[in-house]
């Protein structure tokens, strides 16, 4: 529960980003005045800001369960997912050793699916894969898919809109079967639910999805990968030429503590988080609240709740709720545009009940008091709706 002016507001849009924990905060202060330091200065401060920023790799590597020299720090998973995508396909050209296609799912960020239509433009067939009615990647229609010309295949771990778990290790397995390079969108999924990435080449992971700072991210870049991908800014050479920029020390600390603090609490704030959100879910349907849940109840990202709606739109819902508790409709990230969801036309969703279709994540801060209270306003704002 976080304060705001007299009346309290429930933040249930854990999706988006998640508040910073108290002690990552405490962890960065000093980084940004009486530590302030570039990572690469030849002074004191400097070896200190870059131990710091080593330690911190060596924690997101550790919740990663990947090498530490296997991660290579950027502004976040955008930057990551384009690294991954324009850096891979960089390296070659259409064509060449017979590899010619892309294929990524059709639920993808908007940070995929915008680089694969660049890549597009550069020749590259790019292949969208299906998923069924849950969310979930459509195995058989994705095998049909990847074939010995397939370069690469990005695919995410978990989606962003309704927190559907997707079936990694099989398509690991398709695309070894190919020789194709598999990346993974982690954004959602690190810090949530606990995961390997070392059988991939490629994953991405953003800080602020895990309850660290916003602004800061990594890619994984195995070892064994058959490529490295090539940079897409040029500088000063950190982080091994691959994403030259000054380290931001302040962000890559408190990423470190979020990665430490996600390592010692994933589990016991999964089985939190779950609780709440069915808690959430009694508690709207004891009110009278009229509603299905879109997405798989077990492949789910914890606290995760999609909800179709079925007496009030989602913008209406927003605008009901005011900053009493915050929901979200569709993803964040395309909110603004009337567009509707490209993840929920994926899963078939027609738009007039997509329109009704609201997003919510439960992050660790919250309570049964909270919950209680918001599906209180959400009874009351639905209810209205009704009349
Ligand atoms: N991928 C997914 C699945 C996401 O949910 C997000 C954030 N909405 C991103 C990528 C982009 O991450 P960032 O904000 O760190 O650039």
């Amino acid at each position: 529960m976080m304060p705001s002016g007299k009346e309290r507001s429930v933040y249930l849009d854990g999706h988006a980003t998640t508040p910073v924990d108290p002690e990552t905060l405490d962890a960065m202060m000093p980084w940004w005045s009486s530590m302030a330091t570039n990572a690469h200065s030849p002074h004191s401060f400097g070896q200190r800001g870059s131990l710091a920023v080593e330690a911190a790799r060596t924690e997101v590597a550790r919740l990663a369960n990947v090498a530490s020299s296997e991660i290579v720090f950027t502004s976040g998973a955008t930057e990551a997912n384009n690294i991954a995508l324009l850096g891979v396909a960089g390296t070659t050209s259409p064509g060449t050793g017979g590899k010619s296609n892309i294929v990524v799912s059709a639920i993808e960020h908007k940070s995929i699916l915008a680089a694969a239509e660049q890549l597009g433009h550069r020749g590259w067939e790019i292949r969208l894969a299906p998923v069924d009615h849950f969310g979930i990647l459509d195995l058989s229609s994705f095998d049909r898919l990847v074939d010995d010309g397939t370069f690469l295949v990005s695919v995410m771990l978990a989606n962003n809109e309704v927190g559907s778990v997707q079936p990694i290790d099989d398509v690991i397995s398709i695309c070894r079967d190919h020789g194709a390079m598999v990346h993974a969108d982690a954004a959602q999924a690190v810090g949530k639910i606990p995961v390997s990435l070392s059988e991939l080449d490629f994953a991405s992971i953003s800080s602020h999805k895990m309850y660290g700072p916003v602004g800061v991210g990594a890619l994984f870049v195995s070892a064994a990968a058959a490529l490295r991908p090539r940079p897409l800014i040029f500088g000063g050479g950190q982080e091994s030429g691959l994403r030259p920029g000054t380290l931001p020390v302040p962000l890559i600390v408190g990423f470190g503590t979020a990665a430490n603090s996600r390592t010692r609490f994933l589990d016991a704030d999964a089985l939190h988080v779950e609780e709440l959100r069915d808690r959430l879910l009694k508690q709207l349907q004891s009110r009278q609240v009229r509603f299905c849940v879109n997405g798989h109840e077990s492949f789910r990202l914890p606290g995760s709740i999609s909800l179709e709606m079925y007496d009030i739109t989602a913008m209406e819902l927003i605008m009901r709720l005011g900053d009493r508790v915050l929901v979200a409709e569709g993803s964040a990230c395309s909110s603004g545009n009337i567009e509707q969801s490209h993840v929920l036309k994926a899963m078939n969703i027609p738009s007039d009940r997509a329109e009704r279709c609201v997003r919510m994540m439960v992050t660790r801060h919250l309570t049964a008091d909270d919950i209680d209270y918001a599906a209180e306003h959400i009874a009351l704002a639905t209810g209205a709706a009704r009349q």
